[in-house]
């Protein structure tokens, strides 16, 4: 539901008219994304942030991704409910009521005419006043955007499974950064995801340091043995799609638990999967050389990616989004 009075107002800085007669498959300059910045849209492309924003200069920021798939937002009040948490979490206060992010968040997909999107909510630290260095001086900031789609794996890793790297690399521990609070403090996953394509592997997991499992760049990880489901429980972002796993496999009566999984459980387990709103659950068929399982995308991943997609096209949890073109 839209809040009367909370819609913002969008300006089209370049001038480009018609973006709404025109409907969805040509949204002129928009159709390659849009960004909400200072409350103006703007095409993605000429998106522009000041330099002294702290959210740049200290990643002193929170975010959160949301999907649209065939025109409609999937848990978009989860999303919103995890990313006001945290902007809490943090000490951040853009001043926008949620009805106004909502509402943000769908001029945003509606005027890039997008059905299947990527949508980005971020608030920064923003500045200090000139000579200041005191966090609780600066006026935090807001943007959005989206962009069309994106897959963490391709469509081939997709349909034969990721080849997949157990970095020596442990991941910031919880106790520096809350991995709860999503955040971009990335230096660990990207140095790991360059170890694993130096050594021939397409994508990485990171350890606690201690021979447990955490997670990955833009993924949390499951497990199955024996028909029994298990993700780790500590040490990780508590996924949207990592929480959608869990309520489809209370659905479907497949046993799963938020646990420690171990590195060794995870080498000798009979199907690997990740998870994430870039994509649902996607399969894992090699870790450091050494086939998954049979080495194929295992029934118990197939299953759930697939109730994944089609609970989502019945819509289930889905808001539509407004196009204004029919
Ligand atoms: N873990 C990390 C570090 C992430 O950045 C993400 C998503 O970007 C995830 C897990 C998956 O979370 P979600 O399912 O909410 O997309």
């Amino acid at each position: 539901p839209r809040d009367a009075g909370a819609c913002v107002t969008a300006v089209d800085d370049t001038g480009t008219e018609g973006a709404k007669e025109k409907g969805a498959s040509s949204n002129g300059a928009y159709a390659g994304g849009t960004a909400h910045i200072d409350g103006r849209l703007v095409p993605l492309a000429e998106a522009r942030i000041p330099i002294l924003d702290w959210g740049f200069l200290r990643s002193d920021a929170t975010y959160d991704v949301v999907h649209v798939w065939k025109g409609a937002f999937f848990r978009l009040e989860d999303h919103l409910d995890r990313f006001e948490r945290n902007m809490a979490a943090l000490r951040l206060d853009p001043g926008l009521t949620r009805p106004r992010i909502r509402d943000i968040l769908m001029e945003c997909v509606a005027r890039s005419g997008l059905r299947d999107a990527y949508v980005e909510m971020i608030c920064t630290r923003g500045q200090p006043p000139v000579g200041s260095r005191d966090p609780r001086k600066c006026q935090n900031r807001f943007y959005a955007f989206t962009a069309p789609f994106v897959f963490v794996a391709d469509e081939n890793q997709r349909a034969r499974g990721l080849h997949m790297r157990v970095s020596e690399r442990p991941r910031i521990p919880p106790e520096s950064v809350n991995p709860t609070v999503k955040n971009y403090h990335w230096m660990d996953l990207t140095a790991g995801l360059f170890e694993a394509l130096d050594k021939g592997a397409e994508s990485v997991v990171l350890t606690d340091g201690r021979g447990h499992v955490t997670e990955g760049p833009g993924f949390n990880v499951f497990i199955v043995t024996d028909g029994r489901v298990a993700t780790p429980d500590v040490g990780v972002l508590d996924g949207i799609t990592r929480r959608t796993v869990i309520e489809l496999c209370g659905l479907e009566g497949i046993p799963c638990q938020a646990r420690a999984v171990a590195v060794t459980e995870l080498k000798a387990a009979d199907e690997v999967f990740i998870t994430s709103t870039a994509g649902g659950a996607m399969p894992v068929t090699r870790i450091d050389g050494a086939p998954v399982g049979e080495g194929t995308p295992g029934p118990i991943t197939q299953r759930l990616s697939s109730l994944y997609w089609s609970k989502q096209e019945s819509g289930w949890l889905a808001t539509k989004v407004e196009y204004g073109d029919g």
